[in-house]
């Protein structure tokens, strides 16, 4: 039995438009273990941000929650009010985004936003939050904390302005973190040490971690789990070690083509042709029939739903039975 943390069933995110409604996210599920990283990964589009804000209700309007269910510990936080939400995120939820300027208000000292996070979810008093603030800033890597804790956002490098995001994520003890992008915008030196950093947090403290990136090397460091997600759906979802080695899904194949190869020379930074469809034209069938390499005949008029295979699940036609025998007659 593992210790699910978050579970999202059958998520559906769309968009009121005059002529009806647009459907940016179908069909999402997905578990997240304590202690476990689960990579989210796929193109600029692919509806990845999309679902972890839906997950924490901050979807920008006129985007909303269209249905599914989304669990923490098992408490359907899909349904809450607007409060009530606010209140989980920050406690139960930590976020940590791409550019730590959207978490950290530059005309404060670090400190004080540190201590007003653990003062304003844990029943601490200042000097007790204090000394809190500065064990996280121990935790996350921050040099002489007690020397840096009144230092304002401006006076850390990106690396560490992106440490102090990590500290104020985990200043409440959540169960969860978002982390969308969190080293995009990061120097390549530095974006190993956050995603290290991040994946022995969540180790430590038992916090379920949601990483979203479209860097299949990001995922390769850092998760456990991996879903790929392809023009608002999940189509490729399991343990990374086995996707990495050996993906099952077409689209799967071409991201892993974008990891510089470490025995190769040269780097293979294959590109997958074309572009990530949108959302008012997603072709019929599987999405990725137009780009895929190995399209073949069901492939452009009905659309694959996940299969099981071994430890993960796959929606393509290629390891449909049925199919494969009706190829094999041809
Ligand atoms: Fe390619 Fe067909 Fe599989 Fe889609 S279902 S990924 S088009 S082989």
């Amino acid at each position: 039995m593992t210790d699910t943390v978050l579970s999202v069933r059958n998520l559906r995110i769309e968009f009121p438009v005059r002529r009806g409604t647009l459907v940016a996210v179908r069909d999402v599920s997905f578990d997240i273990a304590a202690g476990e990283v689960l990579g989210v990964v796929g193109e600029s589009g692919a509806g990845k941000s999309l679902t972890g804000a839906a997950i924490i209700r901050l979807l920008e309007p006129p985007g909303r929650i269209g249905g599914g269910e989304v669990r923490l510990k098992g408490e359907r936080i899909d349904t809450l009010s607007d409060d009530a939400m606010r209140r989980i995120r920050g406690k139960r939820i930590g976020m940590v985004f791409q550019d730590p300027l959207t978490s950290l208000n530059p005309l404060y000292q670090i400190g004080d936003q540190l201590i007003e996070t653990i003062t304003t979810h844990l029943n601490l008093s200042h000097a007790q939050a204090r000394r809190r603030a500065l064990e996280l800033l121990s935790d996350v890597g921050i040099p002489a904390p007690e020397l840096r804790i009144d230092n304002y956002p401006h006076q850390f490098s990106g690396g560490m302005r992106q440490r102090v995001v990590l500290a104020l994520a985990l200043a409440a003890g959540p169960e969860l973190i978002i982390a969308d992008e969190p080293t995009t915008a990061l120097d390549v030196s530095v974006q190993a040490q956050i995603v290290a950093l991040l994946k022995r947090l969540g180790r430590e403290n038992q916090v379920a971690v949601m990483l979203i990136t479209h860097d299949m090397g990001v995922i390769a460091e850092t998760a456990d789990r991996v879903a790929v997600m392809y023009a608002g759906r999940i189509v490729e979802i399991g343990p990374v070690r086995e996707v990495i080695k050996a993906p099952l899904h077409p689209y799967t194949k071409g991201l892993m083509g974008s990891i510089p190869s470490l025995e190769a020379e040269r780097e293979r930074l294959v590109q997958i042709p074309g572009s990530m469809p949108r959302i008012v034209a997603i072709p019929q069938g599987c999405a990725f029939h137009p780009r895929c390499p190995v399209a073949f005949a069901p492939c452009a008029a009905v659309r694959p739903e996940l299969i099981r295979r071994e430890r993960s699940e796959v929606a393509c036609w290629l390891y449909d039975k049925q199919h494969a025998v009706i190829e094999a007659a041809r």
